[in-house]
């Protein structure tokens, strides 16, 4: 027969820390904590099989089980030397629900189950002490109340404030015993007249009562809410603890508190927490009274007086202290603990590994290494990479005050404070004067860019975390909140509104990309630390880890800012951006709008300087280091302008008269642009624009080879290929222009060409496309988009919905689609690989720096990662974690 019931306490442990999953965090810990001889009151946890049979078998509980429950509380009553429900000398319990993993709120505990009109005297008689008896009772009775009955506990309060407000009290302690022994009356008649029955006095029936209520508290609604929000599976189910009750309420000498045995907010070493005497279970969080400090230090530097337990409880202090330094070397990591003091007597009620920010999980994690309690390798795993995101960009001071207009979407992190402004291109021009701006728009598109790169931060109405907005932020490692709907934006006045006020061009404004806060005026913020122990995990993680980390990046700035992050490479180094900007866009149109070949190439001189000078700088900065340019790839009609009121403007500056500018803008119109003339299909049908795209990078990187001797190793990238034939014009192209220049300069260099894998038919035919690439980059944004047949645009209005059904696990464009996207990928990599052994092979989409596609890519054996500048940190990390876990 299946066992349910598993005894901890005096001597026995019948589970341990490795049976979270059947006896939940809290049993499993409990039965460890006593099993390693700390003092633990006993008791024993029904498992989380229950819970699943219960609701299998219609909310009841098998007759062997109840058999089983008594067979726990003889296991209590025999350690404490009292019985259940005995008038004389009672023995009182705590009921508790605990999951595998920690769900705040689901469930209150139950408190001093087992009073009863008799029991109550039995205690008083035995402690001594009629208050303490009274004032357990009347808490008994409303926990129960609430928890278990489902009364109005606000019932209750009252009656309290009331007894308190009779005697003119204000705090609940002042009540005498005969006080407390009349709200316990008024107490039990509210329960009559709310649930029609009187308060239950059969102390089994209380039991069952409260377990009951446990096992129903895993399908409430807010344990619904919180399992849908954390991804926790319904069929885990909770336990129940039962267990015997220690007392913090029976005087001076009785305390209760909460530890951690590390500062979780900074990490640092020192013991941190709190706690009240003559108190009981959740009075230290529920702010009844202020509580006391811990430690004489964190006492005085917060300038407080009431006495630290260190202070007024020096002895069970330092017993206390002993078993915080037990419990880390047994756990080997910070922990995060309650305990009870019952008349100088210490009880440990509960230890889990405690909840940090990232930075405090850095240094915990560095620190412990140093200390040898848990290897490197270990103090890797321990942090997790996406939290590193709120170490690297500027954060708000915490500590200065702010005024929030509203709330978006938290779409890229960081934050920042400018001048509000609502066109990019005054973005551009407030930021050339130096000034640090803020771009609001009702959503971006790609002529934005240059406004964009120039704001501080962007704020959008309109757009959800895969918007234009946000992925473009996030690559440019700008702060964005995104989707802030309230939000009512009229660029052509330049105003926003929102609440009844009013932002107008050139206010300050604040952003906050990490919370989605938008506030007005401007916020101080705090730069991140990048040396300390944040380089330390850094190096320990690079000695590990196979995969190289690259970075998209198409600025000077990108680059630099990638390298800091110790971005070793580009794997993606976009071109469409640069042709955007406000200084060529003029030469570009003209290419477009060009009758012939000669007109084209007319234009293209002029963009070459240009070009050139795009990619010095870039080559400057990663001297030695292999450069991945990815030929034009948006479809042409994406520079021409759209709104009526722009086409005589650019008609003028192109030099056409306006109908040619709309009949060519007309014959650019695509009903799928993403499917459309786009990538190497522009190469093919216009081979003078990849001509003087690949002659730019030539004459760069020899001038940089010159320069400073460290040539780069340029790897041009053709987009979009689909066949070998296409890879192959698209060489011939690329190769000429290379063997030109290194015929004018009299000098050669190495380079490669290759593809983008980014269509299922090159996926398939990667075996052929080999032949002619030296290296394949999985452009998995488009990979993503062309597989599953769902435009990224467009998604937005219903992935959310298709993540809660479980049709996708994730978004998929945020965490790579392992089981569909990603065999297309294993294909491609192992059908290159078997053409030419010492094929390139690397990943560029947004998923290269995210860590769950990052341990794919490691399984998978591709040599390189690219990640945003601001990402690098992040994949550089979770590349270490993902080769030690292949181990
Ligand atoms: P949560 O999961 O919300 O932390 P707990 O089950 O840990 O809930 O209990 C809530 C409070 O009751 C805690 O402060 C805990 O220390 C206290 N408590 C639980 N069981 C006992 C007990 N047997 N004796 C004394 N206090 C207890
Ligand atoms: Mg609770
Ligand atoms: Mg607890």
């Amino acid at each position: 027969m299946t066992q349910y019931v598993y005894r901890f306490g005096g001597g026995v442990s019948d589970g341990g820390a490795g049976d979270k999953n059947l006896l939940g965090g809290k049993g499993a810990n409990l039965a460890e904590m006593a099993s390693i001889g700390l003092p633990v009151p006993p008791g024993f946890t029904i498992s989380t099989a229950m819970c699943t049979r219960y609701y299998e078998e219609g909310e009841t509980f098998p007759e062997s089980v109840k058999a089983e429950v008594a067979g726990g509380i003889a296991h209590i009553a025999a350690i404490t030397g009292k019985q259940f429900g005995d008038a004389g000398d009672p023995l009182l319990v705590s009921v508790r629900s605990g999951a595998r993993v920690s769900m705040p709120g689901m469930m209150d505990t139950v408190l001093n189950l087992g009073l009863n009109d008799q029991t109550v005297q039995g205690l008083a008689a035995t402690s001594g002490d009629d208050r303490f008896a009274w004032d357990s009772y009347r808490r008994f009775i409303q926990m129960y109340a609430d928890v278990v009955l489902g009364l109005d506990h606000g019932r209750f309060e009252e009656a309290l404030e009331i007894a308190k407000e009779d005697r003119g009290f204000t705090l609940d302690t002042e009540l005498s015993a005969t006080d407390l022994q009349a709200l316990v009356a008024e107490y039990k008649r509210i329960v009559e007249e709310l649930w029609n029955k009187p308060f239950p006095q059969d102390v089994h029936d209380q039991l069952w009562g409260a377990i009951g209520a446990v096992f129903g508290s895993w399908q409430s609604e807010r344990a619904k809410v919180y399992r849908r929000l954390n991804d926790i599976p319904a069929d885990w189910g909770t336990a129940v603890n039962v267990q015997a009750m220690v007392f913090g309420n029976m005087g001076d000498t009785s305390a209760t508190g909460v530890a951690f045995t590390r500062d979780p907010s900074t990490g640092e070493r020192a013991y941190y927490g709190e706690f009240l005497i003559n108190a009981q279970g959740e009075d230290v969080v529920a702010g009844i009274r202020t509580p006391q400090y811990l430690t004489k230090t964190a006492r005085e530097a917060a300038g407080a007086k009431p006495a630290s337990m260190e202070e007024a409880m020096p002895e069970v202090y330092g017993e206390l202290a002993a078993v915080f330094d037990r419990l880390e070397t047994h756990y080997r990591d910070m922990q995060d603990i309650e305990f009870t003091v019952e008349r100088a007597k210490l009880w440990m009620l509960q230890t889990r590994s405690g909840k940090r920010t990232a930075k405090a999980a850095l240094k915990i994690a560095v620190d412990m290494a140093n200390e040898g309690l848990i290897t490197r390798e270990e103090a890797i795993l321990r942090v997790d990479p996406a939290a590193l995101d709120q170490l690297l960009h500027p954060t708000l001071d915490p500590k200065a005050p702010r005024d929030v207009l509203t709330k978006g979407l938290p779409a890229s992190p960081g934050a920042a404070s400018g001048y509000a402004v609502f066109d990019s291109d005054t973005a551009e021009k407030r930021a050339n004067a130096g000034d640090a701006v803020i771009l609001i728009r009702v959503e971006t598109s790609p002529e934005d860019i240059h406004g964009m790169h120039a704001a501080r931060g962007i704020l959008t109405a309109r757009g959800g975390m895969t918007s234009h907005a946000a992925v473009v932020a996030r690559g440019m490692g700008r702060p964005c909140v995104s989707g802030a709907g309230s939000l009512s934006i009229n660029a052509r006045d330049k105003v926003m509104r929102v609440g009844g006020r009013e932002v107008r061009e050139g206010d300050m404004v604040t952003i906050d990309g990490a919370t989605g806060e938008v506030m007005a005026g401007q916020v101080p913020t705090v730069q991140p630390e990048l040396s300390g122990d944040f380089g330390t995990l850094m190096a320990w993680a690079d000695q590990v880890r196979r995969l190289k980390v690259r970075t998209n990046a198409e600025t000077p700035l990108d680059c630099r800012t990638a390298r800091e992050f110790g971005a070793e490479g580009i794997g993606l180094c976009r071109t469409e951006h640069m042709f955007f900007e406000q200084s060529r866009i003029t030469a570009v149109r003209q290419m477009i709008l060009a009758e012939d070949e000669a007109g084209r190439r007319a234009a293209l001189e002029k963009l070459l300087p240009e070009q050139r000078s795009d990619f010095l700088e870039i080559f400057e900065v990663m001297a030695g280091l292999p450069v991945t340019i990815r030929l034009l790839d948006p479809p042409l009609h994406e520079f021409l302008p759209h709104e009526e009121a722009e086409f005589a403007e650019v008609a003028t500056a192109a030099g056409v008269d306006v109908d040619t500018l709309k009949r060519r803008a007309g014959e650019l119109h695509e009903f799928n642009p993403m499917l459309g003339h786009r990538g190497c299909r522009l190469g093919v049908t216009y081979p003078e624009i990849y001509e003087i795209q690949a002659r730019a990078i030539f004459e760069a990187a020899i001038a940089v080879a010159e320069k400073s001797g460290a040539a780069p190793v340029p790897e041009v990238m053709i987009p979009l290929v689909g066949t070998k034939r296409e890879l192959e014009l698209m060489k011939t192209v690329v190769d000429k222009a290379a063997q030109a220049v290194f015929a004018e300069k009299g000098r050669t260099l190495d380079y490669l060409v290759g593809t983008m894998i980014e269509l299922p038919r090159a996926a398939l035919m990667a075996g052929e496309i080999a032949e002619v690439g030296a290296f394949f980059s999985f452009g998995t944004n488009d990979l993503t988009q062309t597989t599953l047949g769902v435009s990224r645009d467009d998604a937005s209005r219903f992935l959310t919905t298709y993540v809660e059904k479980g049709i996708y696990a994730k978004d998929p464009f945020v965490s790579l689609d392992v089981e569909g996207v990603g065999q297309l990928i294993a294909l491609a990599a192992e059908r290159g690989r078997k053409t030419r052994p010492d094929i390139k092979l690397g990943i560029c989409g947004e998923h290269g720096g995210d860590p769950a596609s990052i341990a794919f890519c490691e399984k998978t054996g591709l040599d390189y990662v690219s990640a945003s500048p601001y990402r690098v940190p992040i994949a550089r990390l979770a590349a270490a974690q993902a080769a030690i876990r292949g181990k």
